[in-house]
């Protein structure tokens, strides 16, 4: 049975019961993870699975949240054994991104690989696809699973990809799609529609009697992410099966009364996600 494992449910807001985003797909014995958010590598050890154990990792969008941990996750996959080359799906930008770590820490790691001469040198080889190099769009394909990038809104920052994961169980088709940052967008309920699990973000809203907000910085954040009310339009327009919530901003909310304004929307089943659940699609 395919699933989904939510390892991190937070936002840049520290919080150590929602780690940085970070989603796990399960199908058959392939795990694709989505993002690299603060604490992945542990939540991953938690869930009882290592680093190395990841067929690719993909990028919704170069926001710190979503990436922080991407050299965390490249490095403890070799110490855990890793003997293939650790693959890299996201926007333009991530290939220079990953690489800036490989030249920080270039003395640090020559220095190790000598001194330690571990035997899974290859571990340490990687590939990175941007999802648009030169024309062409790319589309990851292995023996489980289609996974095709589609364009969201969260601009200013651009360019912004939720995923759509495709397989076959069981002789049925089956869809599973990860919203990645957004406000609400046309686009993603294309792709979302009958979709039988859709992993969205929500903002809750922002304290305004904090001194560190502005009512400015306050409308800023709401507008490039998507609220409790549309999140419900959005899987009721896309006729989905199952809504699970995630990325909520702030970390720290009134549970039944995000599920009841969703509700009020959106009559299929709702999921409040949690760190380390694991739902059956
Ligand atoms: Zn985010
Ligand atoms: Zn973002």
């Amino acid at each position: 049975m395919s699933s989904i494992k939510l390892l991190g449910t937070g936002c840049p807001s520290p919080s150590h019961i929602r780690f940085g985003p970070s989603t796990l797909v399960q199908v058959e014995n392939n795990n694709y993870l989505f993002d690299a958010g603060s604490g992945v590598t542990q939540r991953l050890n938690e869930s009882g699975l290592k680093s190395s154990e990841i067929e690719a990792l993909f990028i919704t969008h170069i926001h710190s949240d979503h990436i922080v941990d991407i050299y965390q996750l490249y490095i403890a996959g070799w110490h855990q054994g890793r003997e293939k080359p650790f693959k890299i799906i996201g926007p333009s930008g991530i290939k220079d991104f990953f690489e800036f770590h490989l030249k920080a820490f270039k003395t640090e790691l020559e220095g190790r690989k000598k001194w330690e001469a571990r035997p899974n040198e290859n571990g340490l080889l990687y590939e990175v696809y941007e999802v648009y190099e030169v024309d062409k769009k790319y589309i990851y394909q292995d023996k489980v699973a289609q996974i095709s990038p589609f364009e969201v809104d969260h601009k200013p920052v651009e360019p912004a990809y939720g995923y759509k994961i495709e397989f076959n169980e069981e002789g049925k088709d089956k869809k599973i799609v990860i919203s990645g940052d957004t406000r609400k967008s046309n686009n993603l309920i294309k792709q979302s529609f009958k979709a039988n699990a859709l992993v969205h973000e929500v903002f809750l809203g922002l304290d305004f009697d904090e001194k560190r907000m502005t009512k400015e910085t306050l409308e800023n954040v709401a507008d490039y992410h998507t609220l409790p009310k549309e999140v419900g339009e959005i899987a009721k327009e896309a006729l989905v099966e199952k809504l699970i919530l995630t990325h909520f901003v702030p970390p720290v909310f009134d549970e039944a009364k995000l599920k009841a304004e969703v509700r009020e929307v959106y009559k299929g089943d709702i999921v409040i996600g949690k760190d380390l659940i694991t739902v059956e699609v």
